[in-house]
């Protein structure tokens, strides 16, 4: 969107009190977001009568979900567009300047194909790469196949380009993210797959880690863990969302696979790469969910020890099929129950943190005295709190001295690899 905007000619300003035109990109897949999103929303509706700005647009999941609804409860906002209508922005912004209102939230299958025009808003060290849009998965309780529309894949050449280009422009950290990583060129044909697309993707020079995030778990493939494993590109992470750890919960959830499948291949991941740090995320309190099946997801998570867990309270979603199952379960119970797991979550990251003690470790600097290391992924995971003197955009090796529940403390020993 960015992209598209200084393409057209727009000046890109960071501060909305500045803008003429104020875009807000909302989520709109639970209800914290939703709350979120039109909380953002009203508060750029405000800047119309309090600052500069002529025109606000709302675009993002939550516009493609309730354009109507939105545009009637919100009346200052010029235009709510789907997601499909990204490409589309600057002609979207002429209009509402020349005062016509806009409502459509069509959604269009098509793959985002636009390159060469991206404007990251991330660091300029560390990147994220878009390989796939939608989903076909139909978890019972969520709205995002609905959303996004179903799953395509970028074509391998535009990510590979796209790769290029920030490694050309410095990025050291590229993070792979889309609805579902793993199904990758399931629908492109010509052999490719995630395994080929990382194969293509390390080697390219100038990047230093490529991260894998939201891989489904039964399509983690015994040649995807053996890659993982033993290219020094691919960082020794993975973030596989689980969701639950009891097996009829996970059936009312319409996941694929149960608790023993899950465990063989979180076995394997580690056998073969004892250095992995492995992401999850768990609901709380979906549908059914008693004590005994709140138990087994304890249970697993004890057995399993994730080094990192996110946790959400369940969100009745209407259009989902979970939203019409009995045994909804008390708001206060899920909170209760999110709590207790984590609680366990923090207890078992501080031990697995202090597996860490002595060891020297690869360090993306991010700012005067702190970075991350292959098991941190930006935004989510904690920090390395660096002593000794180190410059934002490089990579450093430090030696570990500190534990805590999320960050680890690291003292500098050498650098690795300067930015420019
Ligand atoms: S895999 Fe993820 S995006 Fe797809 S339906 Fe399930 S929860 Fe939603």
């Amino acid at each position: 969107m960015l992209g598209t905007l200084r393409d057209a000619g727009y000046e890109l300003e960071s501060q909305p009190e500045q803008a003429d035109v104020v875009v807000v990109n909302t989520c709109g897949f639970i209800e914290s977001a939703k709350q979120e999103s039109i909380d953002a929303i009203i508060e750029a509706a405000r800047l119309k009568s309090a600052s500069r700005c002529k025109a606000v647009i709302v675009t993002g999941c939550l516009s493609q979900r309730y354009a109507g609804e939105l545009a009637d409860e919100i009346p200052e906002v010029d235009a709510f567009i789907g997601v499909g209508k990204n490409s589309e922005l600057p002609q979207v912004v002429a209009k509402a300047l020349a005062g016509e209102r806009i409502v459509d939230s069509c959604r269009s299958n098509e793959v985002w194909t636009a390159n060469g025009k991206r404007v990251r808003s991330t660091p300029p060290w560390t990147a994220y790469l878009k390989i796939a849009d939608g989903c076909d998965n139909r978890c019972s309780y969520c709205a995002i196949p609905e959303i996004r529309g179903p799953f395509r894949s970028r074509p391998p050449e535009l990510i590979l380009a796209e790769a290029e280009r920030m490694a050309d422009e410095g990025v050291l950290e590229v993070n792979l993210v889309g609805q579902d990583l793993t199904r990758y060129g399931e629908d492109l044909g010509g052999g490719w797959n995630l395994e080929q697309l990382l194969r293509q993707l390390t080697r390219i020079d100038g990047l230093f880690w490529i991260r894998l995030l939201y891989c489904y778990p039964t399509r983690i493939t015994d040649g995807l863990i053996e890659l993982v494993a033993t290219d020094p590109k691919i960082c020794k992470y993975m973030d596989i969302p689980l969701q639950h750890g009891d097996d009829k919960i996970l059936t009312a959830m319409n996941r694929r696979g149960n608790r023993a499948e899950y465990l063989r291949t979180i076995t394997r991941l580690r056998e073969l790469c004892p250095d992995i740090a492995l992401r999850t995320s768990f609901i709380l309190g979906f549908p059914g969910e008693g004590r005994d099946e709140f138990e087994n997801l304890l249970s697993f998570v004890r057995e399993i020890e994730f080094d990192r867990i996110g946790a959400f309270t369940y969100s009745q979603e209407e259009g989902t099929p979970a939203a019409n199952l009995p045994d909804q379960v008390d708001h206060a119970v899920a909170v209760r129950r999110y709590n207790r797991l984590m609680e366990l979550a923090s207890e078992i990251s501080l031990k697995r943190n202090k597996m860490m003690l002595g060891r020297e470790i690869d360090v993306l600097v991010e700012s005067p005295d702190s970075g991350r290391c292959h098991r941190d992924a930006p935004e989510i995971d904690g920090i390395v709190k660096l002593t000794g003197k180190v410059n934002p955009g490089e990579i450093i090796k430090a030696k570990v001295i500190e534990a805590g529940e999320y960050d680890l403390t690291a003292s500098v020993t050498c650098r690795v690899m300067c930015d420019g």
